[in-house]
């Protein structure tokens, strides 16, 4: 093949419909049938990336290998594909602007006036296409965020319009996703809404080739046969999308509903049975678990779920290699303090410390952190987390007196941890974290060494502040050890407590790398530990009894 394809999903009436998942899912499929397959995303804020907006208003910012800060669908592209994405799959707003402000002020547009139809427009088709361009691969999917409709889409269902023209028939399709109410009163299943954000989008000249509909209930065959009449799309392409009781089983409902199938006749390809013996596998343990461990997720945005999206999925990945149900508690860290630790902490068969920023809560974390060493409950810490967990036996062991972290207290007679050299002159917030993928040797006999099972990783990062060295020798010599370390700068990634139960801190985010081929080696270790400590739990009490 030739010509690189293109999907794109668009979506009507609300936004949170899960186009994302509509997307993996599609991509599964036809990854599954041999496709290169990758997914981008369009987003249409003008913040350059999400790295700067805080976790209630846009959920976790997903960090890929290439350093970019991006919106979380990366994360459900990766995990369902186990393809790593980059800078290139996510895009929005303000970076195209940015793009088109530069080149202007190069003077590239030779005198110009520089509009939104063509320039900007132009932009987003070259961001659409660079993916198709490297020719790794068959076929990209853009997912548009919002909502067509809204003006901040405008621009980007024009570029979708030129480019349906421009690449023509079967080399690119829109899907549109819509919302199929159901109106309990009357009983019934409401279609106006998508025949009429199927003409919204027709005002903007593009024709959907696809419908995926989100609906509570099945659609019966005389509302499809509506739908399709109303909507200008076959009969066979209205798509239902119900509710599932997990996002890993709607690849299967899409392939059930015929959606691979659709697109490919549209887009002139074959189709095949997709290849899903090992997503169902997953499938398989996931939904039948032998136990249940129950791990605290301490943390400041526990109320919302998305803040913590890949953590959270990592332990369903984890759950399922062990074949044990991951019951998360959220722990609010301010609720913690060291009255309420034991109450709030006791009945853990392991602790997470999360990752995140700024001074709030960070007390209740490291009260965390000191209960579940002191008890021997096995704990991980992420970033913050494990920054956290420095302070701690800082704090309780080395008895360093108000050892802090200098993003909390700047004047701290004891700076465990410390801004980075490189981060000292960076006045700018944006993009400017030491981000991305970066090596790290383990230290021979180490826990991270069996996990990992090998003596050099790469896992990405998002953070400012470091590990300082200065207190490496004296930390160690109290019992914790750095037993991952960046080749080049001697950064200390990993932290561990040889005597504890099973006690890893890690500079790093493992989370973003765990996928449903790939669950991550530190989840799946961490979750073991969890359940070894509930069975150690149960016996003693047991013998007690
Ligand atoms: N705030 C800390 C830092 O910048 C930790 C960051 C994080 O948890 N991602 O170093």
């Amino acid at each position: 093949m030739t010509t690189t394809k293109y999907i794109f999903v668009t979506g009507g009436v609300t936004s949170s419909l899960g186009k994302g998942i509509i997307a993996a899912s599609l991509a599964k499929l036809l990854q599954a049938q041999g496709y290169r397959t990758t997914i981008q995303k369009l987003d249409p804020y003008i913040n350059v990336d999400p790295g700067t907006l805080n976790p209630y208003e846009h959920g976790e910012c997903y960090v890929t290998d290439d350093g970019a800060e991006t919106d979380l669908d990366l994360g459900h592209y990766e995990r369902f594909l186990n393809v790593p994405t980059s800078q290139s799959n996510n895009v929005t707003t303000g970076r195209i602007y940015q793009s088109v402000i530069d080149k202007e002020r190069r003077g590239e547009f030779l005198g110009k006036t520089v509009q939104v139809i063509p320039h900007i427009t132009d932009e987003i088709k070259h961001r659409v296409q660079i993916l198709g361009q490297t020719g790794d691969y068959d076929i990209v999917i853009t997912e548009i965020g919002g909502t067509v409709g809204d003006i901040e889409s405008l621009p980007y269902i024009e570029a979708v319009r030129q480019l349906k023209w421009d690449l023509g028939e079967n080399n690119a399709i829109v899907i549109h996703l819509t919302l199929v109410p159901y109106l309990s009163a009357a009983g019934e299943l409401k279609t106006k809404p998508t025949q009429h954000s199927v003409k919204t989008l027709m005002e903007s000249g593009v024709m959907a080739d696809v419908l995926v509909c989100r609906t509570e209930h099945e659609l019966p065959e005389d509302l499809r046969i509506k739908l399709a009449k109303f909507c200008n799309v076959r009969q066979e392409a209205v798509i239902q999308s119900i509710d599932a009781s997990t996002i890993y089983d709607v690849p299967n409902l899409m392939l059930e509903q015929g959606l691979d199938k659709v697109v490919l006749k549209k887009l002139a390809l074959e189709s095949s049975t997709p290849d899903l013996t090992q997503w169902n596998q997953f499938l398989e343990r996931h939904k039948n678990p032998t136990g249940e461990v129950t791990i605290g997720l301490i943390g400041k945005y526990v109320e919302l779920q998305d803040s913590y999206k890949s953590i959270l999925e990592a332990f369903i990945h984890a759950g399922a290699e062990n074949e044990v149900k991951v019951k998360i508690e959220s722990i609010h860290s301010e609720s913690l303090t060291e009255k309420s630790a034991a109450k709030k902490l006791k009945h853990l068969d392991g602790a997470l410390v999360a990752p995140g920023f700024g001074e709030r809560g960070i007390e209740g974390k490291i009260e965390a952190v000191r209960y579940v060493r002191e008890n021997n409950i096995p704990f991980l810490g992420i970033c913050l987390g494990m920054q956290m967990a420095v302070i701690e036996y800082a704090r309780n062991v080395l008895k360093l007196a108000d050892a802090n972290s200098t993003e909390m207290d700047e004047n701290t007679p004891n700076p465990v941890i410390d801004l980075m050299e490189s981060q000292k002159t960076i006045t700018d917030k944006g993009g400017t974290m030491r981000l991305g993928a970066w090596d790290c040797n383990l230290v021979d006999g180490s826990i991270a060494e069996e996990v990992y099972q090998s003596s050099n990783i790469q896992e990405r990062h998002r953070h400012r502040y470091e590990f300082n060295n200065k207190y490496k020798q004296q930390i160690e010599e109290a019992g914790m050890k750095a037993t991952g370390l960046n080749p080049e700068t001697g950064l200390v990634e990993i932290v561990e407590i040889p005597k504890h139960n099973w006690f890893v801190g890690v500079q790093y985010h493992p989370e973003y790398k765990s996928t449903v081929a790939n669950p991550h080696p530190l989840f799946v270790a961490f979750v073991k530990a969890a359940l070894n400590f509930k069975i150690d739990k149960n016996s003693v009490s047991m013998a007690q009894n």
